[in-house]
């Protein structure tokens, strides 16, 4: 057991080490750290560590490829973790993957809703769910999410679907850029979408190299993986 121990060290250590950054962004931004979710994105790592981390703590996990998800939410079904799914989402597996997930952060288009609706029907659960706004300039390359102008039908569309709940907005930093004036956009574009849905309060933004920037902006989730499970495998 001496790899398993020593695998848990150091995913203690990353863990408190991204625990401190968390918690110093929120006194320099005047935020509570309660009021920022720590979410563990766990792809391409095994159940073994998402086991790790729940034993750590670790109380909400994030995937983003169906297949992967499934099999270890699986795996990992006894140990009471909220389950995020915030990859890209192909409509003809949005019910497949409600049928696990408890908060869908990805969702950037109304041709999902009725699927992921239907999965949640399915499991008599309601799932949480975030629209993913693009922060990226109109026509990048590989660009996700919805465009802000989309938004509030896209989010009517969530609230009239039964067993699902609009919790707020997920996005991703462009690519090559200041990630600070993309969250601050991110933050106008929540206080548009909260005047209309005043319980869509989440914001899921930053990741491993902008987690502060984030939660200055306002974001009440951050997702990090790299920063606590280390780099990923290369081979898919
Ligand atoms: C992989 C991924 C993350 C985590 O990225 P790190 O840089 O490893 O922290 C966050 N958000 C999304 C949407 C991702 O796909």
């Amino acid at each position: 057991m001496t790899d398993d121990s020593s695998r848990r060290d150091e995913l203690a250590t990353n863990l408190e080490t991204v625990r401190g950054r968390i918690a110093a962004a929120c006194a320099d931004a005047g935020r509570s750290p309660d009021d920022v979710r720590l979410v563990v994105v766990t792809k391409f790592f095994p159940a073994s560590d998402v086991r790790l981390l729940a034993d750590l703590g670790v109380s909400d996990v994030g995937e983003n490829r169906h297949q992967e998800a499934e099999v270890k939410a699986a795996e990992c079904a006894d140990l009471g973790l909220a389950w995020h799914f915030i990859g890209g989402l192909q409509s003809n597996k949005a019910a497949a993957v409600a049928a696990y997930a408890d908060v869908v952060e990805s969702v950037d288009r109304a041709k999902l809703v009725a699927g992921l609706s239907r999965g949640a029907h399915a499991r008599s659960h309601q799932v949480d769910v975030l629209l993913q706004v693009s922060l990226d300039p109109p026509g990048r390359e590989g660009r996700a999410g919805a465009e802000p102008s989309d938004l509030p039908a896209l989010a009517r569309a969530v609230e009239e679907a039964g067993m699902l709940r609009l919790r707020g907005l997920m996005a991703v930093a462009p690519l090559g850029e200041d990630p600070r004036p993309a969250f601050d956009r991110l933050a106008e574009i929540h206080r548009d979408l909260l005047a209309e849905h005043p319980t869509a309060t989440w914001v899921s933004a930053g990741m491993s190299g902008d987690l502060e920037h984030a939660i200055h902006a306002g974001a009440t989730h951050v997702r990090v993986g790299s920063a606590v499970l280390g780099s990923r495998p290369q081979f898919k």
